[in-house]
């Protein structure tokens, strides 16, 4: 699954912890001994009453003769279950997820046929066979991972347990259907008004994988590598959907060459769906999307807009290869699917289109993911996982981006091209079958000879994030101390809560140097790091390409000499690196907020926009979390005097510029609207106007990108007249990404009584419930709106939660951990006591350190902050 779109902006607080989960964690694996081969099912939906029937015959072969089967059943009710001429009694247990069929005379070992049917609902929460509606109608479509499958067909629901299937579909006449595989017939009946779709057999593939959605859908084709590749949507956005087949053009060509083994499905669909719980989903052959997250017009959307898409499908398309072909075995193993198809995913598009800056997002989410796993309570890559509750926990920062740079660096360390083989390698080995961790550091360490097994051992097993803190330089060597690094002050670290234990990561140390960086992996033994005298050095920094997983803490004269060349002599993700380590050390009470801005100061003439974009979200931090409102006056006019010469500097936007530039003129111009500076709140306001002037996108002189930055600064301080046009366009279906940045938009105005309305309208039931909790989490974050929001949410707690769905309740309480006062925490904590929220509790505590560490940061750097202020020049 894709949750990148929402990591990116929402979830940056959400990693579950190893603290013991309240959940009952008893074992509700299936007992084995059962081999599922192939399933053969027809599904026949009602969309207007909102339920299934299902036919399903199992091939499986018994290990020895039984006579009872245990599968995994939710929500469904058994019409008959037989095999051969015995029929089975069927008893169930709700808790487990399973039912248990009990035939008279045992069933011989070797092949045994079940034959079921059974009835089903067509549910609203966005899992198993679900309903999404539009105005027009309803659509019946499917969600599987990790484990609602149970909910659409009986079914052997564990990733090693892999079948074959053929799906049929019957549906109503007019109603097309799309599943994994291509049709292979289409015949009317079996009664008046309907017909029947007949997908082609699957290859072996795992229960979550599989897909089956019906509606109107309408899609745009093309083809790649001899693949007949379709984006399919709702029949009012086809417009929409030709930036994704572009996409996925380029893209299956680039993974067939790149990992040697070519894409496997007769075909490969890529479908909207109008009400979908995660970003998108990598079933088999059929992949499924929100609708934010696959359709875009590639006329008029902004690049971040073509980005996202494009890095969403590069995602999903990665999983048919790490995922779909090769799973990991078990869940606990998630990183092997998402962790790669996270390190994967921008790689291609930036081969597509290298002006798009990929390494410098990437290493933006290097930083945000050592941020994530430098809080106490983080987890390990690899963890334990069996309860459907803890297995949908997994699908966190830990999982997706710690695994994802893990693999980074190790690519970084053993080159492009050797660690390409490795993988290769590991997946021709596995190819329709599972793997585990092992299975793929053994293969890159086979082909490498270097040890990758011990570094990749490290990081899988082992919470947290390495600090490499540095002495000065010797000759022929540089001294290095490694420890674990915690964001909070020392006194916040909670050493209780994590495994202790020897120090024992093994992590290759980049150098760089005036031409190939100088890799060495040190060892927990290791006590300096071996520099060669006669290399150049260009300037002496550890991290080079910025792509090691570790912080450092350089002494002050390494810094300052770093920071003197920064912008010559490093690379834009190598300062990323450089700004992110710097802030996670004042958070860490290694250095002073004062010493932050100096640093913001020192490269304000960055010319590149992902690098002053990461080090003014961190004065954003500063300002929301540490200020009092006095600061908050004193630092705008700081932001001002020093950005606004800049941003004049910049001119207008002319037609054809870098996209960099582009980019860097927005967030100048954003920054500078938040300052309040009178002129860019003037140029915002007539561009917003302009904007709303021209909802079809007619007016070429207007730049997206200023554009989609003006509404953010007019928004933050609108009117009710402008929250009307804001309003009006969040319910305006026709572009998904417009109607979702409205949405996100409303959330931004401050005026109480607009507070009130956006609260009241995001749990009215007119905001999509894949929707109304963003609007509630970033209520929740916003430094002015957040009491307010706070109250309306306990005060209107059944409206709230009654738009809950899985993962949504989860996010709302991951939201309360941007609160900064013990009040609000004693609140927190008392509410959710009472007020429980499904497989939360590890994201409670989380949210409840976040605001513990807040608390400290702001009383320990608010008189820093001021002090530094009052010696600005005035
Ligand atoms: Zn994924």
């Amino acid at each position: 699954m894709s949750l990148k779109a929402v990591l990116r902006n929402t979830l940056l607080l959400l990693v579950a912890s190893t603290l013991a989960s309240t959940t009952a964690a008893q074992g509700q694996r299936l007992p084995g001994g059962v081999h599922p081969e192939h399933y053969s099912l027809t599904l026949t939906p009602d969309l207007q009453a909102a339920t299934f029937t299902g036919t399903e015959t199992i091939d499986l072969t018994l290990d020895t003769p039984s006579k009872t089967i245990t599968l995994n059943v939710a929500e469904i009710k058994f019409l008959s279950v037989t095999s051969g001429s015995q029929t089975a009694t069927v008893t169930l247990d709700g808790a487990k997820e399973q039912a248990t069929f009990s035939f008279p005379k045992e069933l011989p070992a070797g092949k045994v046929t079940l034959a079921i049917s059974y009835t089903g609902i067509l549910n609203d929460k966005l899992r198993g066979f679900y309903l999404s509606k539009t105005r027009a109608r309803n659509y019946a479509v499917t969600q599987f991972e990790p484990t609602d499958a149970r909910r659409a067909y009986p079914s052997f629901d564990e990733p090693a347990l892999k079948a074959t299937y053929d799906i049929s579909l019957v549906i109503d006449a007019a109603d097309t259907a799309i599943s994994n595989t291509n049709l292979i017939a289409d015949t009317p009946g079996p009664i008046a008004g309907k017909h029947t779709l007949k997908f082609a057999t699957t290859p072996r593939m795992s229960t979550y994988l599989v897909a089956f959605l019906v509606g109107d859908f309408k899609c745009s084709s093309g083809k790649s590598d001899g693949v007949p590749i379709r984006a399919c949507s709702t029949p009012d956005k086809l417009d929409l959907t030709k930036f994704a087949v572009e996409s996925a053009e380029y893209i299956l060509h680039y993974y067939n060459s790149y990992f040697g083994i070519r894409y496997p499905m007769p075909k490969l669909d890529m479908v909207a769906l109008p009400d979908f719980e995660a970003g998108a989903m990598e079933n088999f052959g059929c992949i499924t999307y929100r609708e934010t997250d696959l359709l875009v017009d590639s006329k008029t959307a902004s690049i971040p807009a073509k980005k996202r898409v494009a890095v969403v499908v590069a995602h999903e398309m990665a999983h048919q290869w790490f995922g779909d072909m090769v799973t990991m075995q078990w869940w606990d193993n998630l990183w092997l699917n998402e962790g790669f198809a996270t390190w994967m995913e921008t790689k291609p598009v930036a081969k597509w289109r290298p002006e798009w800056n990929f390494p410098q997002d990437d290493a933006q989410d290097l930083d945000n993911t050592l941020n994530l796993d430098s809080q106490p309570t983080t987890r390990t890559i690899r963890a334990k996982a069996e309860t459907p509750g803890e297995i949908n926990e997994m699908f966190d920062g830990i999982a997706y981006g710690k695994a994802g740079a893990v693999l980074g660096m190790v690519e970084n360390y053993l080159g492009e091209e050797t660690f390409r083989q490795g993988v290769h390698n590991y997946l021709q080995a596995h190819l329709y079958a599972n793997a585990t961790a092992e299975d793929f550091w053994s293969a890159q360490t086979a082909n490498s000879h270097q040890p990758v097994d011990k570094i990749m051992q490290s990081f899988v097993t082992k919470p947290g994030v390495p600090l490499l803190t540095l002495s000065e330089q010797q000759p022929g060597r540089v001294p290095v101390k490694q420890s674990r690094f915690f964001l909070s002050a020392p006194k916040n670290q909670h050493a209780d809560t994590f495994e202790s234990g020897p120090l024992d990561w093994t992590l290759p140390v980049c150098i760089k140097t005036t031409s190939k960086p100088i890799c060495r992996v040190l060892t927990p033994e290791d006590s300096a790091l071996p520099i060669p005298m006669d290399i150049g050095l260009p300037v002496f920094y550890a991290n080079a390409n910025g792509k090691g997983y570790y912080r450092t803490a350089y002494t002050p004269s390494q810094f300052n000499a770093i920071v003197a060349k920064a912008e010559t002599s490093l690379t834009p993700p190598e300062r990323i690196g450089l700004v992110g380590d710097r802030w996670a050390l004042v958070r860490s009470g290694q250095g002073t907020v004062g010493d932050y801005l100096n640093l913001v100061l020192a490269l304000k003439h960055d010319p590149n926009a992902a690098v002053l974009e990461n080090a003014l979200a961190k004065v954003t931090s500063i300002d929301t979390r540490i200020a009092t409102d006095d600061d908050r006056t004193q630092l705008a006019a700081v932001l001002r005097r020093e950005f606004s010469p800049i941003y004049t500097g910049l001119g207008q936007p002319a037609k054809n510029e870098p996209f960099d530039r582009q980019q860097l003129r927005a967030l100048l111009f954003e920054t500078l609207g938040a300052a309040k500076d009178p002129a860019v709140l003037a140029e915002a306001h007539q561009l917003t106007d302009r904007a709303f002037a021209d909802p079809n996108h007619k007016d070429k002189t207007l730049d997206p990108v200023l554009t989609d930055a003006a509404i953010v600064i007019t928004t933050a301080n609108g009117d009710a007249a402008l929250y009307e046009k804001v309003l009006a366009a969040s319910k305006d279906p026709k572009d998904p990404g417009a109607q979702s940045d409205a949405l996100r938009n409303l959330a931004r105005f401050r005026d109480p009584a607009l507070v009130t309305r956006t609260l009241d309208y995001a749990v009215s039931g007119q905001v999509r419930n894949q929707d109304s909790w963003i609007v509630l989490a970033a209520l929740l974050r916003n430094r002015e709106t957040r009491d307010q929001a706070w109250s309306y949410i306990q005060q209107n707690w059944d409206k709230v939660h009654a738009q809950f769905t899985t993962s949504s309740g989860v996010r709302v309480v991951n939201a309360t951990g941007f609160f900064c006062t013990a009040g609000q925490r004693d609140e927190v904590i008392s509410f959710f006591a009472t007020h429980k929220v499904d497989a939360s509790e590890r994201t409670l505590s989380k949210a409840i350190d976040s605001i513990n560490d807040c608390i400290h940061l702001q009383s320990t750097q608010q008189p820093n902050l001021h002090q530094w202020l009052e010696a600005q020049p005035k």
